[in-house]
C-alpha cells in the first residue's frame, strides 16, 4: 500500500477518478474475484470510491475463507 502521485487515475475500467491508494499487482486477481474490470498496468491505483469497494468485498472473501478453514 503506498502513496498516490498526482495525476494517477484508477485502474478500474471505465473509471477516471484520481487514485488515492496504489496497490501490488498481487490484488489483481483478487478485484477480478470481486468483480472489478482492471485495465491492465503494472501497477494497480484505485480511487476512494473503489477502494472502499474492494476492501469490503475482500473482507468478506477472507471472513469467509477462514470459516471454510475452520470447518
Ligand atoms: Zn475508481
Amino acid at each position: 500500500m503506498g502513496k498516490v502521485k498526482k495525476g494517477e487515475v484508477c485502474s478500474v475500467q471505465g473509471c477516471a477518478n484520481p487514485a488515492i491508494r496504489s496497490l501490488s499487482p498481487q490484488y489483481s486477481g483478487a478485484m477480478k474475484k470481486a468483480g472489478f474490470k482492471l485495465s491492465e498496468s503494472k501497477r494497480l491505483f484505485l480511487c476512494e470510491e473503489h477502494y472502499k469497494a474492494f476492501k469490503k468485498a475482500h473482507t468478506a472473501e477472507e471472513r469467509l475463507e477462514r470459516w471454510r478453514q475452520s470447518g
